[in-house]
């Protein structure tokens, strides 16, 4: 297929949503993008990015407002001697990781993270992790996983970290009651008002995955249903339901919809009564309703086009259009998991265009024809498509910003808001 020429007819998928996939240049951060998150989610892990300064430099940058006076995060760099092999990598990320841990005894959990560079020489991190657990455990584990732009996007560094902790999780206790494990890396605020809110349903015990410290990690077993949190984390449900674990179907929970689906799935799974459903979800409803007003009157009948990125893009087009009255111009995705966004497909607008995968030039130009209100997409197109007079949304910010849950549901339609409140007093 011609790289500029238009999609042609798809086959219908779901309730008339129509999905395809295309391959070419792509246009994402890479994993390591994750790692500013986080950082500040697993308190007391340190995550070492064994890199060149290029991966110094990306993890600086995108953390570049969020530093700390003793950042939890670095990057032991691979140089050119490294490169021509005239150096025992081993030796020295051991070197490395000893000055860092004399340094940092508060580390109880150290990530080395792989790269594209650590890749390419074939650096065996696992092998690397293990020897160096044997050395400093138990005060210390050392985990690896890779964050490499040859092998993941964006978000994809958040699914490679928590699948790396299953195997770490203690087994549920014999007989355990069955429990509930919350899955993707939320922000605090947003986490308490969850359990909060599954208190009140009398839904319980209830755990969370990242757990906020590295030697509190919950147990996992038969016993154990889990609900994902974010829509990326495919490698770290395998993992689960390779310890036993069942997963709930639900939609995700941004918007008040996705909220309440979401929450309804695990009270549904714990036999809790309609009646008390509803009354303790009515007064997050009726906030985020409230919320919602104002921004639905600015998005209504705006159309929506969404570049692929972080893989949230397919949950926030069904709240742009379900509930913000948008319309969707396209959905790309980076990937597309056809089990964990089922119920999201089944809530799209019939005949919404979502394509998986990325030709960028060919998106662009779909983009341009399109003529969207709004493009959601990264960094790197924002300002050409600025320059061409399209407003946008940078999809990196959406996961920097805490966006889930019923009380966030406002910020969430702003962050949408905002570039088009911004382009209307421009216009003026
Ligand atoms: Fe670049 Fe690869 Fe390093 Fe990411 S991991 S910053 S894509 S070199």
């Amino acid at each position: 297929m011609n790289a500029h020429a238009p999609l042609p007819p798809a086959p219908a998928e779901g309730c008339g949503v129509s999905v395809r996939q295309e391959r070419g240049q792509r246009a994402v951060f890479c994993g390591l993008t994750g790692i500013v998150w986080l950082h500040r989610k697993i308190q007391d892990a340190f995550f070492l990015v064994v890199g060149s300064r290029t991966c110094a430099h990306l993890i600086q940058s995108a953390a570049g407002v969020m530093i700390f006076a003793e950042p939890r995060f670095a990057t032991a760099i691979i140089d050119e001697r490294d490169l021509a092999g005239l150096a025992d990598m081993n030796e020295e990320l051991d070197r490395v990781v000893s000055r860092l841990i004399e340094r940092r005894p508060d580390i109880r959990l150290l990530f080395l993270v792989g790269s594209c560079p650590s890749e390419v020489i074939k650096l065996d991190l696992s092998r690397a992790a293990s020897r160096l657990t044997r050395r400093l455990g138990p005060g210390v584990r050392v985990l690896n996983y890779s964050g490499s732009g040859i092998e993941t996007t964006f978000t994809q560094g958040e699914d490679a970290c928590l699948a790396a902790l299953v195997p770490e999780m203690p087994r549920e206790a014999p007989n355990a009651p069955p429990a509930l494990l919350l899955v993707g890396a939320l922000a605090d605020v947003v986490e308490d008002q969850f359990l909060r809110l599954f208190a009140d349903l009398g839904v319980g015990p209830v755990h969370v995955l990242p757990a906020r410290r590295a030697d509190a990690l919950p147990p996992v077993g038969p016993n154990t249903t889990y609900l994902l949190a974010q829509p990326f984390l495919a490698d770290t449900a395998r993992a689960l339901e390779s310890r036993g674990a069942t997963r709930l179907a639900a939609p995700f929970p941004l918007g008040v919809e996705g909220t309440t689906g979401w929450l309804k799935a695990a009270a549904d799974a714990f036999l809790v009564p309609q009646a008390r459903f509803s009354a303790v979800t009515a007064p997050g409803i009726a906030r985020a309703e409230q919320a919602l007003a104002p921004h639905r009157a600015r998005l209504a009948g705006k159309r929506v086009f969404f570049f692929p990125d972080s893989q949230l893009e397919v949950p926030l087009a069904r709240f742009l259009a379900r509930e913000m009255g948008m319309a969707i111009a396209e959905v790309g995705t980076p990937y597309l998991h056809r089990a964990h966004l089922a119920d999201e497909l089944a809530l799209l607008p019939a005949a919404t265009r979502v394509v998986e995968g990325q030709s960028l030039d060919a998106q662009m130009d779909r983009a341009r024809a399109a003529r969207p209100d709004l493009t959601v997409c990264g960094l790197g197109l924002a300002n050409p498509f600025e320059a061409e007079g399209l407003a946008t949304k940078w999809s990196i910010e959406l996961l920097f910003t805490p966006i889930q849950g019923y009380d966030q549901a406002g910020d969430l339609a702003e962050l949408f808001a905002r570039p088009l409140l911004r382009r209307a007093r421009l216009e003026v």
